[in-house]
C-alpha cells in the first residue's frame, strides 16, 4: 500500500491510485469529468489547478504500447475532446501533457493547463513541478478550490454535449 496526499491535504492508502479512481473507490473532486469504455477522466486529486485533468485507462497497464488498437483510438479521441473543451470553456491556450511509465499508479496522462502565473517558475518542463507544488501549498484556499470545482463542472457539461 502507498500513501497518497490529496489536494485537500488528506491522505489515503491505496495499492494503485488509478485503479482506485477508475473503479470509484476514491471519488475525485467533482466526480467523473468524462468516461468511455476504456478511459476515465477526472480532476487531478493532488493539485488544485482548474482544468488539470488526468486521463486514466480503465485497465491496469503500464505503458502506451500495451493499449489495444481499440483503446488507442479511444485514448487519442478522448484526449482531443478534453483538450477542445479546455479551450472552449476555460480558455486554456496551452496544455502540457505527460505520462511516466515508472509511476506507482497505472497508465494515466496528465493534461496540465498552462496559466500565466506558472511562468514565475520558468518555462517548459522544468517549471511544472514547482508550479504544481505552489498550487498545492499556496493555492489551497476556498476561492481557488471553488474555481477548480467550477472548471470541473464546465468541462463535464461541455463534454456531455
Ligand atoms: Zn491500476
Amino acid at each position: 500500500m502507498r500513501t497518497i496526499t490529496l489536494a485537500n491535504g488528506e491522505t489515503v492508502e491505496v495499492e494503485c491510485l488509478s485503479c482506485a479512481l477508475v473503479n470509484g473507490l476514491i471519488e475525485p473532486e467533482g466526480g467523473v469529468v468524462m468516461e468511455t469504455e476504456h478511459f476515465h477522466a477526472h480532476q487531478d486529486v493532488a493539485y488544485p489547478i482548474p482544468g488539470l485533468i488526468i486521463l486514466a485507462s480503465k485497465r491496469h497497464l503500464k505503458s502506451l504500447d500495451e493499449l489495444t488498437e481499440e483503446e488507442r483510438i479511444d485514448y487519442i479521441t478522448v484526449l482531443a475532446e478534453i483538450r477542445k473543451a479546455q479551450q472552449n470553456v476555460l480558455g486554456i491556450e496551452s496544455v502540457y501533457y505527460f505520462y511516466n511509465e515508472d509511476t506507482t499508479h497505472h497508465f494515466h496522462t496528465w493534461m496540465v493547463p498552462r496559466y500565466d502565473w506558472m511562468y514565475a517558475f520558468g518555462h517548459s518542463v522544468e517549471s511544472v513541478r514547482p508550479a504544481l507544488l505552489h498550487a498545492r501549498n499556496e493555492m489551497n484556499d476556498e476561492a481557488n478550490l471553488k474555481s477548480v470545482r467550477q472548471a470541473i463542472s464546465a468541462l463535464t457539461e461541455e463534454l456531455e454535449r
